[in-house]
């Protein structure tokens, strides 16, 4: 009796492992098919080139083929969507295949609105008062005049209780830098103004989906583009691209890569100038370039624009001086413009 009775133990002890040996086995074979460990393996791909190369430009290169990469992966889910061209367009291509499901709920959204007879921008300033409070709000914080509005426990309370949306009068792009603190250089204070800070305020497809966020949905009536004196990306940029940069860590050389067309260009077109003298015009093409990538990449953007909505506004401030250096409004359209031409430009809405 005993013996037949450890004879159904071991059976039943065999019959568990048995089990338990066919889980591990399909959770194991699993594992390699899926999307988090394509990516490692993407990831230590990339880290071991990079790591042979380690500069910024490198970075740039690298950055691309990780766009191609995602590209290639959403080719297998988008069979629809057309695949020349892929190393060619691959950032651009790519772009547009992640915010396309967005942009459609955008534009759903939109049309919705437009059924109601509900323009969204209805009550908010419009650009031009926008820039002008903004303008005022800085007047005030350069004279040690700061009003400090909207920071009040009254503000406070509505801003839990009431949308953004019918409030916050611009986006602003602007550097990481604590120099720039946004609200305080513009006298601004609680859901007044959407703000996007990256260092080198580089207007990379993140920053880009914010700023679409910032226009589309809180419905601010202007985007000011915000570099300023001294910025370590654009100096960092500099040095590396006259040959004389450092060792930067790990992830920075793909974050300010969007900044070394800039360089070269403020270079190109300023060839009288020497060394890190260069600069002061970087910081400002950095702007200007950063609005190009906006417009090519961003059909939200560009039809809010057009539509008069929205209006972009590059600036300069100065961290040791508190002002703010408005550059001309006409050559935003101008790029604007150059883009809405190019047959590159991002059109999925
Ligand atoms: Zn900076």
């Amino acid at each position: 009796m005993d013996e037949k009775k450890n004879k159904i133990i071991l059976w039943a002890y065999l019959g568990v492992m048995f089990v338990f040996i066919l889980v591990v086995t399909f959770v194991g074979d699993d594992a390699p098919h899926s999307p988090a460990a394509t990516d490692t393996h993407n990831e230590v791909a990339m880290e071991t080139h990079a790591a042979s190369k380690g500069t910024v430009e490198a970075a740039a290169e690298e950055k691309h083929h990780a766009k191609a990469g995602v590209q290639a992966n959403e080719t297998e889910v988008l069979p629809a969507q057309e695949q020349e061209d892929v190393a060619k367009d691959a950032s651009h291509a790519a772009t547009t295949g992640d915010t396309a499901a967005i942009e459609t709920q955008e534009a759903h959204a939109v049309a919705d609105t437009a059924h109601e007879g509900k323009d969204p921008f209805e009550g908010k300033p419009s650009p031009d008062e926008a820039i002008s409070l903004l303008k005022k709000g800085n007047q005030r914080f350069v004279h040690g005049e700061s009003a400090h509005p909207h920071m009040n426990l009254a503000r406070l309370l509505q801003a839990g209780s009431e949308n953004q949306g019918d409030h916050a009068y611009a986006t602003v792009i602007t550097c990481s830098d604590s120099r720039v603190p946004v609200e305080a250089i513009f006298d601004a204070g609680i859901m007044d103004i959407f703000v996007i800070r990256v260092a080198g305020n580089v207007c990379d497809v993140d920053e880009r989906g914010s700023i679409e966020y910032g226009l589309a949905h809180v419905n601010t009536p202007v985007l000011v583009v915000l570099g300023h004196t001294q910025c370590g990306a654009v100096t960092a940029v500099t040095q590396a691209v006259l040959g004389h940069g450092h060792a930067l860590e790990r992830n920075i050389p793909a974050l300010v890569d969007n900044i070394i067309p800039a360089v070269k260009k403020a270079m190109a077109d300023h060839p009288e100038i020497q060394g890190e003298d260069i600069i002061p015009m970087a910081i400002e093409e950095n702007i200007w370039t950063g609005i190009e990538e906006l417009f090519m990449e961003s059909p939200a953007t560009r039809n809010l624009v057009a539509a008069g909505k929205v209006t972009v506004v590059g600036a300069v401030y100065d961290v040791g001086e508190g002002t703010i250096k408005w550059l001309p409004q006409e050559k935003s359209m101008e790029i604007l413009k150059k883009v809405e031409e190019n047959p590159d430009k991002a059109v999925i809405e």
